[in-house]
């Protein structure tokens, strides 16, 4: 039987990972990948060597490895599917670029265009618990879209609201465009 067809039976499910972390299944009973560390996940799905299969590296996926590290981007060196953490810091860096290119006079359809995006958004993310948790914040701090400013510091509540659940520290919001738009003001982005 392959393993989409094997979902682990519900006596034999670890409840916490290695990390600590409560385990999330998904809908079939399978650990999500995008929902758990890759440590977790590795142990819960008994997967726990780090080489590719054949022990070496294949054409496409050495590629994109080697596009990445060239890019100077942190290395996915096998150029796998993400963990929670992973997709999390690609997902901000996009969402913190958005805000940093967002007008700050937006027309009333870059707006709308921005409300629509960040609610299909919350409903499509790939790990469904961080999902679930970012459209109930979006219930109670609405999403501000007057302008770039409003909306990056909105967006860096958000992301501070995740970062106090998973026990880090606070970022200071009035940096926020320092971080996602100027460069820090030491230069050292220059
Ligand atoms: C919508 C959403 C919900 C998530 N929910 C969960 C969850 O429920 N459980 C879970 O385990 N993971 C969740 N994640 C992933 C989690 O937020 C982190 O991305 C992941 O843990 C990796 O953290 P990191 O320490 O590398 O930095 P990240 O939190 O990914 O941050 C990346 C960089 O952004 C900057 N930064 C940090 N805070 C702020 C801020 N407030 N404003 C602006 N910039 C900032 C810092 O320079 C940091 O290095 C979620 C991600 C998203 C996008």
């Amino acid at each position: 039987m392959s393993e989409e067809n094997n979902p682990l039976k519900d006596s034999v499910k670890p409840q916490f990972g290695a990390s600590g972390r409560k385990i999330v299944y998904d809908e079939n009973g399978k650990p999500c990948r995008a929902c758990n560390t890759l440590l977790d996940f590795r142990m819960v799905t008994n997967k726990k060597s780090t080489s590719s299969p054949s022990g070496s590296i294949s054409a496409a996926s050495g590629i994109a490895a080697t596009a990445a590290t060239a890019a100077g981007a942190a290395p996915n060196a096998k150029a796998c599917p993400p963990d929670v953490e992973e997709l999390g810091r690609s997902t901000w860096t996009l969402l913190h670029s958005i805000a940093a290119t967002y007008p700050d006079n937006p027309t009333k359809n870059q707006q709308e265009n921005l409300s629509q995006f960040m609610n299909s958004f919350s409903n499509l993310y790939p790990c469904f618990h961080c999902a679930d948790d970012f459209r109930e914040y979006i219930k109670k701090d609405k999403i501000k879209v007057t302008n770039r400013d409003e909306f990056g510091k909105w967006l860096c509540n958000a992301h501070n609201e995740v970062n106090v659940k998973l026990g880090k520290p606070k970022f200071d919001c009035n940096l926020w465009k320092e971080r996602w738009k100027d460069g820090w003001k030491d230069g050292r982005c220059d």
